[in-house]
Formats: structure tokens, C-alpha cells, sequence
């Protein structure tokens, strides 16, 4: 198969140069003939704490700049194995989540509709919710979900405001977009404001795994005894914030006793998933940034999640 979504060549033109898309790759229209989308969703109106995620699908593409595409894990050539396109980025309105949350619907319909996939780069975690309702629409069943986060994202609304960053797993159950017994949420920490915090989780039977659960275990164990997605269609969300704030330090929400860059990266190699429908990687703010380590680690997080297509 030929494969014109190739990423431009660091032996032809060094890594620095060259106009930034995600992995130097070609940015094509929505409806072109690639496989998988790469998206950009500049939104950050709905954080608690700290702002600047409506910087990271810039960042995250001229840091992408250093992504290569043979994973010396797998043994495998990415972009010769996969068409992956930068579409570009959703359009968003900055001041106003009700109207984001629309364009994002609009953006990512036709999209998914076309039987792509795609990897949304947010913005904060309240955009995952319009992303989960577009799967959850086109393929007719509740989503499975794994969930990479410090956070369980089921908390109540805040200053009156339901669809904050920190509730769409809530939405995604109540909306029935996703199946709570079949998603599972990995790196979860405390503090919690309250041990109530865990009601929500308990009752829908949604599986946390605690980074206690993986150190305890030991990684090699708890890999081996992840859950498989084989059943229905999976979505992965990754919140940078799941890693510690040494590996990720910018981020709007940043808790420590975190997972390493090397753990997340053996967790992707193991997940098992039958078929994965779409993906996103949010919550890097780069102005909180040092040295551009979170934004690296979001590059890597993407390589990964690419590979489980
Ligand atoms: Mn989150
Ligand atoms: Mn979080």
C-alpha cells in the first residue's frame, strides 16, 4: 500500500525547520484519504486552577517535531503501517463552552461519520464529553473507556457549572455514553476533597487502579493482569496529570506521587483492544511548562496511542 501520509524527513530537512504540524506529518482537509486525525482542540475555558491548555496543539506540534516513526518496541514502522493526517485544529469559542461543544460536534461528525479514527489534542479535559457523544452516536453502544488521570473526573459541578474539567466521566454514565463496567481509570491518586469522592466510581463499578495498586504489584504483575477490551469500542483518554508533575510539571492540576513516563509507556504496550474508535491526549498547559518535558511526553503519549490503532 502506498502511503503519501508520510512525516517530512529529518535527513532532508533537519527537525527544526519546516512549517509545525503534528510529527512533521502532511496537514490535509477532515474528508482526505487518511485513516487516522489528528486534531487540535485549543480549549481551556472550563480548568479549575490553572489556565494555558488552549496553547498545547501548537506546542505539542513543533515539540512533535522530534517524533520519529519506528517504535523499537514493537518493531514497527507507524507511518508506513497507518495513514495519519494533521486536520488541523476544531474550532473552538473561547469564552463560551455551550457553543465550543457544538463546533466540536460538527467538526468531529463528519469525521467519524467518514470511518475514521482520530487523536483530539486538547485543550482541558471538559472536551472530552462532545467527543464521547459523537462515538457514542455513530456507533450506536455505550463506549468502553480507559482513562489515564490523577483525577476520577466525577465531581460535582462547581460554581453551579455541570460540564467543568473535572466531570465528564460523571456526564459520559448519565448520558449512557460509556459502559462504567467496562472502563477502568488508571493512575488515580489523593487528596480527595472528601472520601465521598469514591461514591460515584463504587456504584457504577467503574475499576480504579491507584498508582498504590501498581507500585504494590509491581509492574510487570500489573500488566499482566489488565483488563482486556476485546467487546465493543474503546476509547483512551489521556490527562497528562496522571503522570507526576516531575515528568509533567505543566499542567493545570498537577498531583504528586504520579506515574512515570516509562510506566505509561508499558501500560500502551499491554492494553489489548479490539477496536479502538478514537483517542485524546489533554490538560498540558505550556506556560507551566519547563524545558518542554510535558509537551515531550505528550508527543510520546500520541506515539503510543497511534499504535493501538
Ligand atoms: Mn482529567
Ligand atoms: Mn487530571
Amino acid at each position: 500500500m502506498a502511503n503519501d501520509f508520510r512525516p517530512l524527513s529529518g535527513r532532508e530537512f533537519p527537525r527544526f525547520s519546516g512549517i509545525k504540524t503534528f510529527f512533521r506529518l502532511p496537514h490535509v482537509a477532515p474528508e482526505a484519504d487518511h485513516q487516522v486525525a489528528l486534531v487540535g482542540v485549543p480549549y481551556d475555558g472550563a480548568v479549575s486552577y490553572r489556565p494555558g491548555a488552549r496553547f498545547a496543539p501548537s506546542r505539542i506540534r513543533e515539540v512533535s517535531s522530534l517524533g520519529r516513526g519506528f517504535h523499537m518496541g514493537r518493531g514497527v514502522d507507524l507511518f508506513e503501517r497507518l495513514k495519519v493526517a494533521d486536520v488541523g485544529d476544531c474550532p473552538t469559542v473561547p469564552i463560551d463552552q455551550e457553543q465550543t461543544y457544538q463546533r466540536i460536534q460538527d467538526f468531529f461528525s463528519p469525521i467519524v461519520q467518514k470511518g475514521k479514527c482520530f487523536v483530539a489534542v486538547g485543550g482541558d479535559h471538559s472536551i472530552t464529553l462532545p467527543l464521547l457523544r459523537v462515538l457514542r452516536q455513530q456507533w450506536g453502544q455505550k463506549l468502553n473507556l480507559i482513562h489515564f488521570d490523577a483525577h476520577l473526573d466525577t465531581y460535582p459541578a462547581a460554581w453551579g457549572c455541570e460540564f467543568h474539567h473535572g466531570a465528564f466521566v460523571r456526564h459520559a454514565v448519565n448520558e449512557g455514553l460509556i459502559e462504567p463496567t467496562r472502563s477502568v481509570q488508571l493512575g488515580i491518586r489523593g487528596p480527595l476533597a472528601s472520601g465521598s469522592d469514591l461514591d460515584f466510581v463504587r456504584q457504577h463499578g467503574i475499576q480504579v487502579f491507584t498508582v498504590d495498586d501498581l507500585r504494590q504489584q509491581g509492574l510487570d504483575s500489573f500488566l499482566q493482569n489488565l483488563p482486556v477490551f476485546d467487546q465493543g469500542p474503546t476509547y483512551v483518554s489521556f490527562d497528562i496529570d496522571c503522570l507526576d508533575p516531575a515528568y509533567a510539571p505543566g499542567t493545570g492540576t498537577p498531583v504528586v506521587g504520579g506515574l512515570t513516563t516509562y510506566e505509561t509507556q508499558k501500560i500502551f504496550r499491554s492494553l489489548k483492544i479490539g477496536q479502538l474508535v478514537g483517542a485524546d491526549v489533554v490538560e498540558v498547559s505550556p506556560p507551566f511548562d519547563s524545558s518542554e518535558i510535558t509537551a515531550l511526553a505528550a508527543v510520546d503519549s500520541l506515539f503510543e496511542i497511534l499504535h493501538l490503532f
